[in-house]
């Protein structure tokens, strides 16, 4: 029998990842929305998300920007692009941009932390980072220009799968020790995992839950993983551990992995992301706000770019204007009795573990 509230042990986690009956599942997507509306409220907060190179060197088997697609065309954003999205995301009303990148050994650290500098103090912008394992040096120097947030996935939590869909980087530990840094530098740290990969268990997935909760994640994303054709795991390349107790990568899997987030770090930030959006166009960003989630990622990368940072095929947002597009996501929210948020929108589970640490030290 399932506890009504409480904390979630591992058999209640397993219950629900393996339940798929619609009408039971409602009860969870209750309770996490109740913890939702009591820890972080009512406002969807918006980032505008800014894919500043697609240019990567490293061959991560599930996703499309790989180095094994040498016949994608690469693109790197100048610095005067990356602030006319920053400007477009604050006359949007959006509170943070973030910049996200594939691993990109040409992105100049130091013109980077110029960019950071000048979204904080023109625009007001909270500026989220997503550019791989960054070398410590780095971090710290994007740090002191005033970038607040981190996001980096673990992907999964399983080493061995882990290891075998980054052959050029197969250390899980040093990926940690990489969010570890970030924290320790004073970024809102952010991960989260794929859900549904090939070799992932429902076993992994209940992990990667408990591992959020270690790791005392700010912000945590999930979406389900969805095949890129020319990727060496959609090609069967990639020797993944075996597996009885395969993940779905569906809606009802992802959106149980968000409400389990949801409940296991009430406080963190939550995106509906837009892998969700892709696999149901129509109500994704809605299934997501209505199990746990409370931010959403508009897409301001310029058109002329926006398709080339395919890490999946059929992303959503590729064509739509930034205007009509939000404007559209502005109702959608109204219509589930949500407000859209406004400032920065920092994550309450970072904001109450640098409190803790504030009080550690006095
Ligand atoms: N280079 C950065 C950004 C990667 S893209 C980094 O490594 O952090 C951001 C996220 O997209 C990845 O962390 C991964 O979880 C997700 N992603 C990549 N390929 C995907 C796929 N085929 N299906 C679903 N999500 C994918």
């Amino acid at each position: 029998m399932q506890e009504r509230s409480g904390p979630m042990n591992r058999q209640d986690i397993l219950y629900w990842l393996r339940e798929r009956r619609p009408e039971h599942l409602e009860e969870l997507w209750q309770r996490a929305d109740n913890v939702r509306a009591r820890e972080v409220g009512e406002a969807v907060h918006l980032r505008g998300l800014v894919e500043i190179s697609n240019t990567c060197r490293r061959r991560c088997a599930y996703c499309g920007l790989g180095a094994h697609r040498s016949e994608l065309q690469r693109y790197r954003l100048a610095s005067e692009d990356i602030l006319a999205s920053a400007s477009r995301a604050g006359k949007l009303g959006y509170g943070t941009v973030v910049l996200q990148a594939g691993e990109d050994p040409q992105l100049d650290t130091d013109e980077l932390a110029r960019t950071v500098e000048t979204i904080r103090s023109r625009h007001g912008l909270a500026v989220t980072l997503s550019l791989g394992e960054l070398g410590g040096a780095a971090l710290r120097r994007l740090r002191d220009a005033g970038a607040d947030r981190y996001l980096l996935r673990f992907e999964t939590s399983d080493e061995r799968l882990y290891a075998a869909l980054h052959p050029d980087q197969p250390s899980l530990d040093r990926r940690l020790d990489t969010l570890r840094l970030s924290g320790e530098l004073g970024y809102e740290v952010g991960s989260g995992v794929m859900v549904g990969l090939p070799g992932q268990s429902v076993e992994t997935l209940a992990d990667d839950l408990e591992l959020f909760d270690r790791l005392e994640l700010d912000m945590i994303g999930l979406g389900p993983y969805l095949p890129h054709p020319d990727s060496p795991l959609a090609r069967g390349k990639v020797d993944v551990p075996a597996t009885d107790d395969q993940a779905h990568s569906d809606e009802i899997t992802a959106c149980v992995m968000v409400a389990l987030t949801r409940l296991i770090r009430p406080k963190a930030n939550i995106p509906a992301t837009t892998a969700l959006a892709t696999l149901c166009p129509q109500t994704g960003r809605e299934l997501g706000l209505r199990c746990g989630a409370n931010v959403i990622m508009p897409n301001l990368t310029p058109r002329a770019q926006r398709a080339l940072y395919e890490i999946y095929p059929q992303k959503a947002c590729l064509a739509e204007d930034e205007q009509t597009f939000h404007d559209e996501l502005c109702r959608r929210i109204h219509a589930l009795g949500r407000s859209v948020g406004r400032g920065r929108g920092d994550s309450p589970a970072f904001l109450a573990r640098t409190q803790a640490k504030r009080q550690e030290v006095s």
